[in-house]
């Protein structure tokens, strides 16, 4: 009788087992079977990459960024196009791995978990992809970097739709290199959207942080001024100027970029003060554009000396920042403290099936508004008393700020940055620039802004 129970026993335990795994692999399909299908090793889809039935993908303008044309992938007809592009696109491969024909893929190919990728042509919606970017912005982007290396993005900081994200190291997605060991060094980074997924040290734009933290805990900071003589001894060791600045208030010290200023605020501040800032404007936060995360930048002096603590406060020490980061903040301090949510897919598919993208977390608070405004008049000062409005081609009110962080001792490699945004209630514009192995802020990534922004203008005020 007991070993008849024992056996009944196992038995039950066998049926339990069974069906747990029934309900295993059931959950398992339907969870993953979207992502399997896709996966580039799957021999049903591979050869065109998976994209044999892939939908078009069109920019905010109409304009086809990648086609199927006689069952083979086709990209835009233009060279700098498709060049400036590839990074928001993607190309047959799934290198780029935060690129829309990556991230997107299960939607482009209309893949169903019910038929698979077989599913009857009258019940696809269309499963074309509208972006929000201006390839003709990216085009102009990719130009105006001239070969260089970097990241520009500008964003419409009300609603979060990017309209120019451009990456370079770049490659054409219509004739992608085969890269093997013996010319990697060529294509370093060149499957990085560095726009979201590249960090770099900040130099003087990280004055802003550090402004930010002043003016919240500091508060006779408007009408205190500074001394600077070219240099300063803090903690121990020297912290050098560009220049000798003689008596200066908090908002020169800013639009002359004067790194004894904030190298002595840091310092004063101290690194909690300096930390609580630095998080709360996201510097050690990752941010969602679409699925796809950014990288982190990155803010820890808990093991700085004093010395460290004062140059961590100019963008220096092992301060670094992202430039999709770096926009994000931009719209903060544009829109009264409260940051947009970038995105890159407008749409996808088209009648019923229509998927409309709007940014929920548009609008969360990123920093008190008193200090928005505050930062955002000091960022207008900054090109008014020092870069010039000419440098924007006069008719746009724009607020920004220049970053040249040494990353060696050579002149010529430096981390290039500006970034900004326009105060026109027509052009909401936020921007983000970083060159890498640049010479100035201001000479290297200047120019780049400038023409990015110039063209998303443009290219609004033709969709007007
Ligand atoms: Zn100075």
């Amino acid at each position: 009788m007991r070993q008849v129970r024992t056996r009944s026993i196992f038995v039950f335990v066998l049926v339990l087992l069974f069906f747990a795994g029934i309900i295993f692999f059931t959950a398992n399909i339907s969870i993953n079977s979207g992502s399997w299908v896709q996966h580039i090793y799957n021999w049903h889809t591979s050869g065109n990459g998976g994209l044999e039935k892939a939908g078009k993908i069109f920019d905010r303008n109409g304009v086809v960024l990648a086609q199927n044309v006689d069952g083979e992938r086709v990209y835009n007809d233009d060279y700098d196009t498709r060049l400036a592009t590839l990074h928001v696109v993607g190309d047959n491969s799934l290198n780029i791995s935060t690129a829309v024909q990556s991230v997107y893929r299960s939607e482009l190919t209309g893949y169903s978990f019910i038929w698979g990728l077989e599913m009857p042509e009258t019940f696809r919606g269309g499963n074309n992809i509208t972006l929000t970017i201006d390839s003709n912005a990216c085009k102009t982007a990719y130009e105006a970097l001239g070969g260089m290396e970097g990241a520009v993005v500008v964003m419409n900081y009300k609603t979060g739709e990017v309209l120019c994200s451009v990456s370079s190291k770049t490659y054409d997605p219509q004739d992608p290199p085969e890269i093997t060991e013996e010319n990697e060094d060529e294509y370093v980074g060149a499957y990085l959207n560095k726009v979201l997924s590249s960090s770099y040290t900040p130099g003087s734009i990280f004055k802003l942080i550090t402004t930010a933290a002043a003016l919240e805990n500091i508060p006779d900071i408007d009408s205190r001024t500074f001394e600077c003589s070219g240099s300063a001894i803090i903690g121990g060791e020297k912290v050098s100027c560009m220049s000798s600045h003689g008596t200066i208030g908090i908002d020169d010290a800013l639009a002359q970029s004067c790194n004894i200023v904030f190298a002595q605020l840091a310092a004063e501040l101290g690194p909690d003060k300096m930390t609580q800032a630095a998080n709360k404007m996201g510097i050690n936060s990752s941010f969602n554009v679409g699925h796809s995360p950014t990288v982190k930048g990155h803010y820890d002096v808990k093991d700085a000396e004093e010395n460290d603590l004062a140059w961590s406060g100019v963008g220096q020490y092992t301060d670094l920042t992202n430039p999709m980061q770096m926009c994000i903040l931009m719209s903060a301090i544009a829109n009264g403290g409260n940051r947009a949510e970038p995105y890159y897919v407008e749409h996808i598919g088209g009648g019923d099936f229509t998927k409309q993208y709007t940014s929920e977390k548009n609008g969360t608070a990123m920093l008190e508004s008193d200090i928005a405004q505050r930062l955002n008049d000091m960022m207008r000062y900054n090109v008014t008393s020092n870069y010039g409005d000419y440098m924007f081609g006069g008719e746009l009110t724009v607020c920004a700020k220049t970053g040249t962080a040494e990353v060696s001792d050579s002149e010529d490699n430096n981390d290039a940055w500006m970034v900004g945004f326009v105060r026109d209630e027509e052009f909401p514009l936020a921007f983000a620039v970083a060159v890498e192995d640049g010479n100035f802020g201001i000479s290297t990534a200047g120019p780049v802004a400038v023409a990015a922004v110039q063209a998303c203008v443009e290219g609004l005020s033709a969709e007007e």
